[in-house]
């Protein structure tokens, strides 16, 4: 028989973010976790706790948010104690950068008010600078028990390690094409940086790693060679991925290849949103991929057939588009009141030709009539038909098929 292509499995350390009673677990086979980050100045503290529990509750699981100034680093606690007035508990991460050193060190309620901190190794000052630098924010780290992630990124990547290890290629017989010597300068500054890390007192199970490049098989290529020489947990992302169409199907793209092939803890969709775009778009994509590969479940599925020329009205695009939205809106609420209701599967299919046979398939569903059939949508429900709707009203009658369904 034909085997289903299962994900591959990574070994790796798990890691903890923590925030009150919330754990959310990272690595070590725990469910692969959706992150985000906001784009608002984080010294507009009201403004910033609004995005992070918008984004929380589009299902981001950690969020992370940059701290740039002393003005941003004195709000964090205040974000932080935002959040937790309106219930909301995600944990926070901090995005650190050139003078994360003297933030975390300056602004101990900002350290603490985190739940875990960026640090980009390519960004925290050169030579003895540098380890002094990044000594004072895994110090913090160590003080208040804090994950980091050492994330490294080939817009900012450690120039004189890249230069070093140019200067070394170019004394090999044959020197490597430049690329792949920049993704070794990659590997090599996030994971020599991890051990940095390590050497300093920080707890190897704390720690976890990104390589973040922008090209789709550079990606696929760095973190296939990051994820066999560490066993950190990774996060994974496609570093300004664009905008829209191109930024979503090249972020699903490589991180499909990854995940199937066990590599990635974390994940993000760094989406440029349109104008106008809600930042949650992101949680949604990131969502939708961990979904479509059975690795997470978050929201009940809806299988619809594309439409073809027997679909002539457009009732059966905004069925769908209406049983959809109405589905995540209720998802809040619903995850709480029925336990496993995100494993339901519902079907809207636009003709007789596959409309029946799918929804036999579905917990839940209906096929339209298509151009020349009786006006009769008939309603299948654990695989028998158990009615037919007629009329003008047959989406709101359906959806409260589906609602009376669930509750049941
Ligand atoms: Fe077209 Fe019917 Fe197939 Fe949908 S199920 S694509 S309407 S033939």
């Amino acid at each position: 028989p034909i085997e289903l292509a299962l994900p591959r499995v990574r070994e790796s350390l798990r890691s903890e973010v923590v925030w009150g009673s919330r754990v959310v677990a990272v690595g070590g086979g725990a469910p692969v976790v959706v992150q985000s980050m906001t784009n608002t100045d984080t010294e507009q503290a009201v403004e910033t706790a609004l995005q992070v529990k918008e984004l929380a509750l589009a299902g981001s699981e950690m969020v992370r948010i940059t701290v740039n100034t002393p003005e941003a680093a004195k709000a964090v606690p205040y974000i932080r104690e935002q959040l937790d007035r309106m219930g909301i508990d995600v944990p926070l991460i901090g995005d650190f950068h050139f003078n994360g050193h003297r933030l975390l060190t300056e602004f101990p309620d900002c350290a603490q008010a985190l739940s875990k901190y960026r640090i980009n190794p390519g960004n925290v000052g050169k030579g003895d600078k540098h380890d002094r630098q990044f000594g004072q924010m895994i110090e913090a780290a160590v003080r208040w028990n804090k994950a980091i992630r050492i994330g490294v990124n080939w817009g900012s990547l450690d120039q004189e390690l890249l230069a070093s290890m140019m200067d070394e290629n170019s004394r090999r017989a044959v020197p490597w094409d430049a690329k792949p010597v920049m993704y070794e300068a990659l590997i090599a500054s996030a994971i020599g940086s991890a051990k940095l890390a390590e050497s300093m007192g920080m707890p190897a199970r704390q720690i976890a790693l990104s390589c973040k490049v922008s090209g789709v098989r550079d990606l696929i290529a760095v973190y296939r060679e990051l994820g066999r020489r560490c066993n950190y947990p990774l996060h994974l992302g496609l570093t300004e991925a664009g905008m829209g169409t191109k930024g979503t199907v090249a972020s699903s793209t490589a991180l499909g290849v990854l995940l199937q092939e066990g590599i990635g803890d974390t994940i993000r969709v760094s989406l440029t949103p349109a104008p106008g775009e809600s930042r949650t778009q992101e949680v949604v994509i990131a969502s939708e991929i961990l979904q479509s590969l059975g690795l997470r479940t978050f929201v009940p599925s809806v299988t619809a057939c594309p439409g073809c020329g027997r679909t002539t009205s457009t009732t059966f695009q905004e069925l769908t588009q209406q049983i959809d939205d109405f589905l995540r809106a209720q998802m809040p609420v619903w995850r709480v009141r029925y336990p496993g209701v995100e494993h339901l599967k519902v079907a809207v299919m636009g003709c007789i030709v596959n409309g029946p046979g799918e929804s036999k398939h579905a917990d839940i569903g209906i096929s339209l009539p298509g151009t020349g059939e009786a006006p009769a949508a008939p309603v299948f429900i654990d695989g028998e038909k158990r009615m037919t709707l007629r009329g003008e009203n047959i989406a709101t009658d359906f959806q409260k098929v589906v609602e009376d369904y669930i509750a049941q």
